[in-house]
């Protein structure tokens, strides 16, 4: 099963993963900026990587 992880580097971990077959990584893109906008506020480096499970 094909997934994305979105990763934060400063903080060393992953922040969720979201299955590809629902979220596309525009959706990604987006939940990072809504949910975890902490992590952007502080200026992390947040990558999201493609995962099979
Ligand atoms: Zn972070």
């Amino acid at each position: 099963m094909e997934s994305w992880e979105i990763y934060c580097f400063n903080c060393k971990k992953s922040l969720g993963r979201y299955n590809e077959k629902y979220f596309s990584e525009q959706k990604v893109n987006e939940i990072i900026k809504v949910n975890h906008a902490s992590h952007v506020y502080e200026g992390h480096e947040i990558i999201v990587k493609r995962i099979t499970e």
